[in-house]
């Protein structure tokens, strides 16, 4: 602890320093854990609320510290993209979900997660197609998840970069939506294939006339525009019966699954093989 004014014990600028060097060390061993090809990916399914059936897996970044134990994406996500790892982090994760959908039933998408900070290094269309390329993956099967925070950056350069991606055959997703500084307007500038509503408005779902509306409303922008909707953060089944009423086209949430390892998914991914 740092002496400080007046003699007393100042912990407030303490827990500070203490808060700048613990970033500082997992930001040294992320490095490491990223060039050693340590950060896991998770699978969480996502399913179609016609037939029941799983449509397709986001993936989600895991890291286990050595010492630490599990860090949590926001956080770790968070330092790489405030240290200039995003790049690299993300190229091999997208890598990783490619290869690992290249081997799945090929009714079955994945969905990657991009930082809006993949989108200001100029490669990213070069890095997706390089992916798509070195795992075979259809473009049609990979689904990039792109979050709002994006568009309130670099509007035109940011709508171009979609556009060639979407060019490619794969599907582009708006993620986490009604939450921030979202606008109706993104969707009159461009065609995305799905919007997923945060899942805020889906724990508010019995308890807020107002989240039923937003989703309601939604789901109406979808059908007109031909939009599929995703309610993300589905724990309960009361839950589930709402958003399907709604008219919502795809559920994801603990009551499906939590995110686990592929083999979890052995039934789904391999339904030919017996192990
Ligand atoms: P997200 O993209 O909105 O991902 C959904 C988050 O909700 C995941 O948290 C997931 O585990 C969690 N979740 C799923 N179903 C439920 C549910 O029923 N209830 C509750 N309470 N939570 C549920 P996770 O894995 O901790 O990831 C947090 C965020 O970190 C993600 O939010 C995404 O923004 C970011 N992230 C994760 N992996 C990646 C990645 O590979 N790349 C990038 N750029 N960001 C990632
Ligand atoms: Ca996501
Ligand atoms: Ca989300
Ligand atoms: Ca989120």
């Amino acid at each position: 602890a740092k002496a400080s004014r007046r003699g007393g014990v100042c912990f407030f600028s303490s827990e500070l320093d203490d808060e700048a060097s613990e970033r500082r060390m997992l930001e040294g061993d992320l490095r490491e854990a990223i060039e050693g090809g340590e950060i896991e990916v998770a699978y969480q399914p996502v399913v179609s609320s016609v037939t029941g059936q799983v449509t397709s897996f986001e993936a989600l970044a895991r890291w286990t510290h050595p010492q630490r134990g599990p860090i949590s994406p926001a956080r770790f996500i968070g330092i790489a993209e405030e240290s200039g790892m995003i790049g690299l982090l993300g190229t091999g994760l997208l890598l990783r979900a490619c290869r690992a959908a290249a081997a799945w039933p090929s009714d079955i998408k994945v969905a990657v997660n991009l930082s809006p900070l993949q989108f200001e290094s100029s490669g990213l269309v070069k890095t997706v197609k390089a992916a798509l390329a070195l795992s075979g993956l259809p473009p049609q099967r990979l689904q990039l998840e792109v979050t709002e925070g994006l568009l309130i950056r670099n509007v035109d350069h940011t709508f171009a970069i979609l556009t060639e991606l979407r060019n490619l055959g794969v599907q582009i997703l708006l993620d986490d939506f009604g939450v921030g500084f979202s606008s109706l307007s993104y969707f009159e500038r461009f065609p995305f294939d799905k919007v997923k509503i945060d899942q805020s408005f889906v724990a508010k779902i019995a308890t807020s006339p107002a989240a039923r509306a937003i989703i309601q409303a939604v789901v109406g922008l979808g059908r007109t525009l031909n939009m599929g909707v995703v309610a993300e953060g589905v724990e309960t089944p009361e839950q589930m019966q709402a958003l399907v009423e709604l008219g919502c086209t795809h559920l994801q949430g603990f009551l499906f699954s939590e995110p686990q390892a592929e083999s979890a998914f052995r039934h789904i991914l391999r339904p030919d093989r017996d192990e």
